[in-house]
């Protein structure tokens, strides 16, 4: 402990206890410390919540307030400094529930001595110390606690995300995909996958080069984003592949949509100087509609009405018509 002069406060309202303990402490202590006497709890609060205190003397029985239900509010304002009861004859009983509600100690007023109260002093400011690095210890783990949990978030989030595009990947769509499918068979809703693949992206690799290709595929991914609703997923399924789940949609509405999502790749006028199809990059659409025994059967079908477009020339749209 330092040798600092210490701020003694006490919590009495009998003065002449007050004084008492003042003296008890200029026996330890000499003229060096000093003494603050709250005589009530709304005093005390003041002192407490204004000044330097080192150490607290609480009286047990502070008039119509017991000394308890201050000490009880101090704590739970989070005040963990220094602090001991001093209970009148009788009392002694009370000792566990004040060590329950953050008494460091308690002494009996009648076994007031010079030793006693170092003792008691030395006792409070120990486990306050004890107190104070458990608290820091305990704040530290939360913060950390925190910090891996926002990093998991984080990580979960980013592990459903293409990086490049920025659209869910392959797996995260899945999963939606399965989720809205048996929604879909539950309810006997219908949902469309439309399967969207550009048209000779190879050439326009080879082209333009590999960097520009990537750039078309993330104008693309947001071109899909702008023009879904909001309720329809767009997913990056592989390569220059991409996927949209749209709930609540018929394959007429499939079909308006994937004609939509093929006009505003249109309009984006991607150059694409090599595409036997046009000077601008285009897109071919399958589109499906569900729900068919297995998602994956709706999504096959996607898949052969996109080669149908693939096959019938390229930049339109083809459904899957059994
Ligand atoms: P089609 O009109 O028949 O679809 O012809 P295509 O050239 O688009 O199809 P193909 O499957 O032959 O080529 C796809 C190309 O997409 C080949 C591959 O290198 C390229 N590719 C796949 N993923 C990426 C990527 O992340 N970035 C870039 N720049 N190219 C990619
Ligand atoms: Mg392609
Ligand atoms: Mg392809």
């Amino acid at each position: 402990m330092s040798d600092e002069a210490l701020t003694i406060l006490s919590i009495d309202d009998d003065p002449g206890d007050a004084e008492l303990l003042r003296r008890n402490l200029e026996r330890i202590y000499g003229r060096n410390f000093r003494f603050v006497h709250a005589r009530n709890a709304e005093e005390a609060r003041r002192e407490l919540g204004g000044r330097h205190v080192d150490v607290t003397f609480l009286d047990y029985r502070l008039g119509a307030q017991t000394g308890l239900d201050l000490l009880r509010q101090i704590r739970s304002s989070g005040d963990l400094r220094p602090l001991v009861v001093l209970t009148g004859q009788g009392d002694e009983y009370v000792a566990a529930s004040l060590a329950k509600e953050g008494a460091d100690d308690y002494l009996g007023k009648k076994d007031l001595t010079p030793e006693t109260l170092q003792q008691a002093i030395s006792e409070a400011r120990s486990r306050y110390q004890r107190r104070k690095t458990a608290a820091e210890f305990e704040r530290q783990r939360r913060l950390f606690t925190e910090l891996i949990c926002q990093a998991h978030v984080e990580l979960e989030r980013k592990s459903r995300l293409d990086p490049l595009t920025k659209l869910l990947n392959r797996g995260a769509w899945a999963e939606l995909a399965i989720s809205e499918h048996a929604r879909a068979r539950r309810y006997d809703r219908d949902y469309c996958i439309l399967m969207i693949d550009v048209d000779h992206f190879k050439e326009l690799n080879d082209s333009l080069g590999h960097p520009r290709g990537d750039l078309c595929l993330q104008n693309l991914a947001r071109c899909l984003l702008e023009n879904c609703r909001a309720a329809d997923q767009p997913g990056r399924y592989g390569g220059e592949e991409f996927v949209v789940l749209a709930p609540e949609t018929d394959i007429y509405g499939g079909q308006v949509l994937a004609e939509q999502l093929r006009r505003a790749v249109w309009n984006q006028s991607f150059p694409h100087p090599a595409s036997p199809v046009a000077d601008r990059v285009t897109v071919s659409i399958g589109v499906a509609a569900g729900p068919e025994e297995h998602w994956q059967n709706v999504l096959d079908h996607a898949d052969q009405a996109l080669y149908q477009a693939k096959r019938a020339g390229r930049n339109r749209v083809e459904s899957w018509d059994g």
